[in-house]
């Protein structure tokens, strides 16, 4: 080991775990990139009033978790909490709302940070791949973006995960609540910070995660009794229209988000192996987040799901991804002579698209096989002096144990076709 560990609240990918990681990554975005989403990367890190006006000023992202810093040049920045706010000035920078096809779908893949109590599920390096679908207002997009996610999981082979969906109202219905809301907060018992947050944002409170708080919330006015007619409507189209498409979902009147940006629809998925870090993904509609940063009005939807979150709901489930092995041939040399053409016959498997590996240094035949046999390969390559005078090599099947000679200039060929 060296000096160094990695940080607090940090974690390292490392073969084989790391092909797991991969794979979630591959799976998540995978329904989105066949549903029309094209691909964005943003820098990690952003002028830190990005997210300030975006994310809002109010949230635990903001005021807590976020890692700001000054550069030598004296510029704020900070490096990335989420990725919603980045795509969106980055699509508003490169103007795709303007190519006059909206919505604007994207999907990204990424490292995110947030200063935070590191805990199991809970890190302050993680891992999202989320997908946005900007300037358009239509139920069925956020139909669309709940399905994909859903299939995402199922496709990794989850099962006992819940889609947990409600509606946040829009900016004429939604102060309606906030007032009465504020109305009863104010009446509770609670802490100095608590009661500063029922003036900023009180429907911040609600997902207050404290027992002693969540008591004294039964009896709150809830949202869905203050929807207006639009707001209504619509949340009964997504509704419909999940039904529809046989996803489950259940109505979750409580559910607000760590984001100040959300409008109406607005959901999460949980897995119920998790203990308490059981969100694995969440997202909903922002339809005022272009305006908040200088946009013009783009009504959007878009979801993140947390790739180690779903990693560790995969183990909960006992779920085993099937995973191809890195390398098919593995090839063991015994002498000079023999590692020069292996060496070349490897070099042509893998041009062919075979994904081979080599006994590399100058190891015993026993050793050489271990390490064919560890990296899981189907077949191994083994040739001495013998073997090359009579212009073979042995391809060993390394699940039956059975042992061929195969003509050197064949070799390439008859494993192109074995997988
Ligand atoms: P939580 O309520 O658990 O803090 P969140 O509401 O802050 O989650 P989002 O900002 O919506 O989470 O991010 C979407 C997903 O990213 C989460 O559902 C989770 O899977 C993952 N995620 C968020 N923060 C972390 C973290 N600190 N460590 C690991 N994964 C995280
Ligand atoms: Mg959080």
């Amino acid at each position: 080991m060296s000096t160094f560990k990695a940080p607090k609240g940090t974690y390292d990918l490392l073969p084989p775990d790391s092909a797991v990681y991969l794979a979630v990554r591959e799976a998540i975005a995978a329904p989105a990139r066949a549903a029309g989403y094209g691909y964005v990367e943003t820098p990690g890190f952003e002028n830190v009033e990005l997210f300030a006006r975006g994310v809002g000023e109010s949230t635990d992202i903001v005021t807590k978790e976020m890692y700001a810093f000054e550069t030598k040049g004296g510029d704020k920045l900070a490096l990335r909490p989420e990725g919603t706010a980045s795509v969106l000035r980055a699509a508003l920078e490169g103007n795709l709302h303007k190519s006059g096809n909206l919505p604007v779908k994207l999907w990204y893949s990424g490292s995110y940070y947030r200063y935070e109590r590191p805990q199991k599920g809970r890190y302050r390096h993680f891992s999202q791949v989320g997908a946005e679908a900007i300037g358009m207002e239509d139920p069925a997009l956020d139909a669309e973006l709940i399905i994909l996610a859903d299939q995402a999981y199922r496709s990794l082979g989850l099962r006992k995960f819940r889609i947990l969906l409600n509606s946040l109202g829009d900016a004429e219905c939604r102060p309606v609540y906030r007032d009465a809301l504020q109305g009863f907060l104010r009446g509770l018992d609670l802490d100095e910070e608590t009661r500063r947050r029922i003036e900023i944002n009180p429907l911040r409170v609600l997902d207050d995660k404290r027992p002693e708080v969540q008591k004294q919330l039964t009896g709150a006015p809830v949202l869905r009794d203050y929807l207006c007619d639009a707001c209504k409507a619509y949340h009964e189209e997504v509704r419909a229209l999940l039904t529809a498409a046989g996803v489950v979902y259940e109505d979750d009147e409580r559910l607000v988000r760590g984001l100040d940006y959300y409008t109406r629809t607005t959901f999460e998925f949980v897995h119920d192996g998790l203990g308490s870090q059981s969100a694995v993904g969440g997202g909903g509609r922002y339809d005022g987040l272009s305006e908040m940063i200088g946009g013009p009005a783009l009504p959007s939807v878009g979801w993140a799901l947390g790739v180690d979150r779903t990693v560790l709901a995969l183990e909960a489930e006992g779920v085993a991804l099937d995973l191809p092995a890195a390398t098919s041939v593995y090839a063991v040399p015994l002498g000079e002579e023999a590692r020069r053409t292996l060496f070349g016959l490897v070099t042509e498997l893998r041009r062919a698209g075979v994904a081979a590996d080599f006994a590399y240094g100058a190891r015993g035949l026993k050793g050489a096989m271990k390490s064919a046999h560890r990296s899981g390969a189907r077949y191994a390559l083994v040739a001495g002096e013998r073997d090359l005078a009579d212009g073979v090599v042995q391809l060993k099947d390394m699940e039956s144990g059975e042992q061929q000679a195969v003509a050197l200039a064949e070799v390439v060929d008859r494993l192109r076709t074995a997988r």
